[in-house]
């Protein structure tokens, strides 16, 4: 029966994946739970899923929040309770969702504990791809991808094996900017690049979604999980979002996954791997959608997605800097204290000052993350003086 933690339960994957968890039946169970600070939700969700745990981030609402609680449920607080969540004895299965670097302990702790790991956030991998690596082999431990495109190249790569595919492509929807010319690009306002045309998803990853940083990300994401060279990685926009990634094989077949769009199927494939099972969800119609098109993704207009493969090819420490630089610029860009074409310019600065280490152990990488977002603060500050 398998046991689950899902980590960011109130977030738009923590949710789908307790959708998908109560259809897939009684057998699967969630053991336990984690939120930012929407405790009120999570307490609802856990009075109806009983799990054994749950865990609240901010530790002034935990005492409100085990008032909502039934007897007999453990609260644990902060990055403390998020380990001890992903390593519950209980738990097989780890769905760790949420953005962001405060998501690499848990991963980590999911690793050390051989668990499978159900991962959406790509951050860990980003940052830590290499180390989480040799901890997942070391403890038996598994990465099952969640992000749509890392699941469609996990799927694909089952026709061929690793070592028989020659390039990997990740497909881009291209944001809500895809068209809009470059001198427009740099008024673009938080609540125009708020507005994503085909997923809904929280405010950073739909920032990222907009600057192509989301991309970045992934590239770095797929070098870790797939090991693969940052060269043999492409990305090509596809608008329609229906193919969610390829796989070219050395005999120069190419292997693509497809469906509509719904985080439903990578997060039950991610549970369920290998079987799968029935889902509720529209079948795609190719008559339907009509054309799917594909073409070169523009790296003038959007420089962040070449930061990504600067990343990817560097390796070491880069893509825990660069994924610190981005937090703190699109934080900055959100509050309108920098404007958007800022964000990569941010980030770029941030990798060309800080200093990095080759291989890096957990600590480098904590250092690296905390030394580029205070490159990254200073940028965004001098950035704000500059445009008074
Ligand atoms: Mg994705």
């Amino acid at each position: 029966m398998p046991s689950i933690a899902v980590l960011g339960s109130t977030g738009s994957i923590g949710v789908n994946a307790l959708k998908v968890i109560d259809r897939l039946g009684p057998e699967y169970r969630v053991a336990a739970l984690a939120a930012g600070s929407n405790w009120c939700e999570m307490a609802e969700q856990a009075r109806k899923l009983r799990p054994e745990l749950v865990v609240i981030g901010d530790e002034s609402v935990s005492d409100a929040l085990r008032a909502r609680l039934p007897a007999g449920i453990e609260v644990a607080v902060g990055a403390e309770g998020l380990e001890l969540a992903a390593s519950l004895p209980v738990v097989d299965t780890v769905v760790l969702a949420g953005t962001g670097a405060i998501g690499l302990p848990a991963a980590m702790a999911a690793a050390r504990s051989g668990k499978r790991l159900a991962l959406a956030n790509k951050e860990s991998m980003v940052m830590a791809g290499s180390l989480l690596n040799s901890i997942v082999k070391q403890h038996g431990a598994e990465i099952i991808p969640v992000d749509s495109e890392h699941s469609a190249v996990f799927q694909a790569m089952h026709c061929g094996g690793r070592r028989q595919a020659r390039r990997i492509i990740i497909t881009a929807s291209g944001g809500p900017f895809l068209d809009t010319p470059v001198e427009k690009l740099a008024l673009v306002t938080p609540e125009q690049a708020l507005n994503h045309p085909t997923w809904s998803m929280g405010p950073k990853i739909t920032i990222d979604s907009a600057t192509l940083m989301n991309k970045a990300l992934e590239v770095i994401e797929a070098r870790w999980l797939f090991d693969i060279d940052a060269d043999s990685i492409e990305v090509v926009v596809h608008p329609q979002s229906i193919v969610h990634s390829l796989v070219e094989f050395r005999d120069t077949s190419v292997v693509a996954q497809m469906s509509l769009p719904d985080m439903q199927l990578p997060i039950q494939y991610a549970l369920t791997y290998p079987e799968r099972i029935e889902m509720p969800l529209e079948p795609l119609d190719l008559c339907k959608v009509g054309s799917l098109t594909f073409r070169r993704p523009d790296t003038e207009r959007f420089p962040a997605l070449e930061l990504g493969f600067r990343a990817a090819r560097e390796g070491g420490t880069s893509g825990a800097i660069l994924n610190a630089a981005d937090e703190i610029a699109v934080e900055a860009f959100i509050d309108g204290r920098i404007g958007f074409c800022q964000i990569a310019e941010i980030v770029e600065l941030t990798m060309d000052c800080c200093p990095g280490v080759a291989e890096p152990c957990i600590k480098d990488l904590y250092s690296a993350d905390a030394a580029a977002r205070k490159i990254a603060r200073e940028a965004c500050e001098q950035c704000m003086k500059q445009s008074l």
